[in-house]
């Protein structure tokens, strides 16, 4: 589909595992329900590339009246914690998605795992093996030529069953002993060649404590998760696909044992489909890249607002459906590409444009006194809280005759299309005044610190009274009512696009080191009202968010989600 097809927000309406669960359903496959899962391992906070999985999941569970599970896929206990687990299952609710009460876990089905197992090496499928890693990967070879089978390879199931029970029985030390498949050492695929499915871990479980020593491999313990749920439709990514016919070999051999599950007398057999997984430049998206940047101190933690993590995007000031959005938006397909990060800045600003309320904001002021002003006269002006959402009523704002504006909204030589204040020039004090500079007030140094005019006293809150037309209108904030708030201005964490692809330099040195640039704004009275959390467009400056975490009524900090134009794009 063209980007600009992607950029009406056409609905992706027919995707392929869209269709291929339609097809099921019509077909009567499984009962004709639909059950898919999420299945994220508790070593790391969800990430916006997990935001696209979840969105699949549970969408295509929704789109066919059916549920999405979310299973924690714990079977790696050496990086796992409850931290993550609660952490997920928060970030997915906030993305606005329920798995009901189908919680569930891979630990709690290691009883399960480890008896199809048991069945396994009771009917020759599967041997003990202690190969060493180096040989182990040895005698599977390469796709090109068969490999060669263990020497444990025809050890009678016996024996296998007597290892079996004594590496749970914790008698050898890691990697001594695994128990690998006995599928087909020639297989042009190498996840076929006799896979490991159970291999020694000595590391206490975050669930299960000291109970186990030997903890399923993914790939045996996935489809049995997905069998024993009754999961219908299996989706992950891409490369998982060469790990399909293996999925396919469990589920067969758990049909054999009689394990799968049945909906209206109809056998529920899972089938698992891949999809591309969301590649988005200027950031990385690896659970162990993103823990090295907490754990090295280069962000401040993973809800750091420059984090790709859902957290982060939330302390951000991103919405949950600017991210649905985005992922709406970029569709699902089979084929690797890359995203540009401007997208999911259009997604929020999008957004944000429509939802949030206006508030006047000085980031890098400089003073302009207007020198016909009455002295100590003070005004009020009304204006729009949301042009674009009138239900969202005015606000008064006080005007007095010294304000802050933006710098760069003054060029003492104006630049060709520069169409605000500049010597002897009119502009508009938004709602307020119109104002003519006639002189500057410099430093030492020559720097502007003051820009001294008139206001037209016949305009009537920057309405000329003879309609001539202004061109430019900016905003203001009155000097004696501004209120300093600090201001976290971030920025894209890394200034390259693809940070990992630098031949061997190491990604860390293309961190971005403008990512966060922290300044004290004058902003207008009201602003000290605002709650943690929440979100505002800075008039003609950008959106921004109350730190969720730093953020007090009465003493504000604001991060700026997106500023209020792509300026990436236009080589800044
Ligand atoms: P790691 O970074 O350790 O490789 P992971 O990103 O695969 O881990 P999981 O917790 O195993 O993390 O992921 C849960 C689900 O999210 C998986 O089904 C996975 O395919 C999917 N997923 C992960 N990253 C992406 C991505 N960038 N785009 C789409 N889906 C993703
Ligand atoms: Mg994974």
């Amino acid at each position: 589909m063209s980007e600009e097809k992607k950029l009406e927000g056409s609905d992706t309406s027919r995707h392929f595992l869209k269709q291929w669960i339609a097809e099921d359903v019509a077909a009567g496959k499984n009962g004709g329900v639909v059950v898919t899962r999420f299945p994220p391992e508790p070593n790391g906070y969800i990430h916006i590339g997990h935001a696209k999985a979840v969105s699949i999941d549970f969408g295509m569970a929704s789109e066919f009246g059916g549920v999405c599970h979310l299973r924690m896929d714990d079977t790696n206990p050496a990086k796992e914690s409850d931290e993550y687990a609660e952490n997920i299952q928060r970030d997915i609710h906030w993305l606005g998605y329920d798995w009901k009460d189908c919680l569930y876990s891979a630990s709690e089905m290691f009883e399960q795992m480890y008896s199809i197992a048991e069945n396994l090496i009771r009917n020759g499928q599967a041997y003990c093996c202690n190969l060493t890693q180096e040989e182990w990967k040895q005698y599977r070879g390469v796709p090109e030529r068969p490999g060669t089978p263990s020497p444990s390879r025809d050890t009678t199931p016996e024996r296998n069953l007597d290892i079996f029970h004594r590496m749970k029985a914790g008698e050898f030390a890691d990697g001594e002993w695994c128990v690998r498949a006995k599928i087909d050492m020639a297989s042009p695929n190498i996840h076929f060649r006799d896979p490991v499915i159970y291999r020694i871990r000595h590391v206490p479980h975050y669930h299960k404590g000291n109970e186990w020593c030997i903890y399923p491999m993914y790939d045996f313990a996935h489809p049995i998760e997905d069998a024993l749920e009754g999961v219908t439709h299996s989706m992950c990514t891409l490369e998982f696909e060469v790990h399909r016919p293996l999925y396919n070999w469990v589920i067969d051999r758990m049909d054999e044992m009689g394990l799968l599950r049945e909906h209206n007398g109809v056998k529920i057999r899972p089938q698992q489909r891949e999809f591309a997984r969301l590649n988005l430049n200027y950031t990385v998206m690896s659970k162990r890249k993103l823990l090295q940047l907490v754990e090295e101190n280069r962000v401040s933690g993973w809800d750091d607002p420059r984090m790709p993590t859902v957290c982060g995007l939330r302390r951000r000031g991103y919405t949950p459906k600017s991210i649905r959005d985005f992922c709406e938006r970029i569709g699902v397909s089979k084929y690797e590409s890359e995203t540009d990060l401007s997208l999911l800045e259009y997604c929020v600003r999008d957004d944000l444009n429509k939802t949030s309320q206006r508030r006047m904001v000085v980031l890098d002021p400089v003073k302009v006194v207007i020198d016909n002003w009455p002295t100590g006269k003070v005004i009020e002006v009304e204006v729009a809280n949301n042009p674009e959402n009138p239900d969202d009523g005015t606000r008064k704002i006080p005007f007095s005759g010294e304000v802050w504006i933006e710098r760069a909204d003054f060029m003492e030589v104006p630049e060709k299309k520069f169409f605000r204040l500049a010597p002897d020039r009119e502009v508009r004090l938004r709602a307020a005044a119109l104002f003519t500079c006639k002189s500057l007030v410099k430093d030492e140094t020559g720097k502007i610190i003051e820009i001294h005019g008139t206001y037209d006293e016949t305009a009537d809150y920057g309405n000329p009274a003879d309609g001539r037309k202004i061109k430019g209108t900016i905003h203001w904030v009155s000097v004696q009512h501004a209120k300093p708030i600090e201001v976290r201005l971030y920025d894209r964490l890394f200034s390259v696009p693809n940070p990992l692809d630098q031949g061997d330099q190491d990604f860390i040195q293309f961190l971005n080191p403008d990512s966060l640039k922290v300044v004290t704004g004058y902003a207008e009275p009201s602003i000290l009202d605002a709650a943690p959390g929440e979100r505002f467009q800075f008039e003609r400056v950008g959106y921004f968010c109350a730190d969720s975490e730093d953020s007090k009524p009465g003493a504000p900090v604001f991060n700026r989600t997106v500023t209020l134009k792509d300026s990436w794009s236009k080589g800044k």
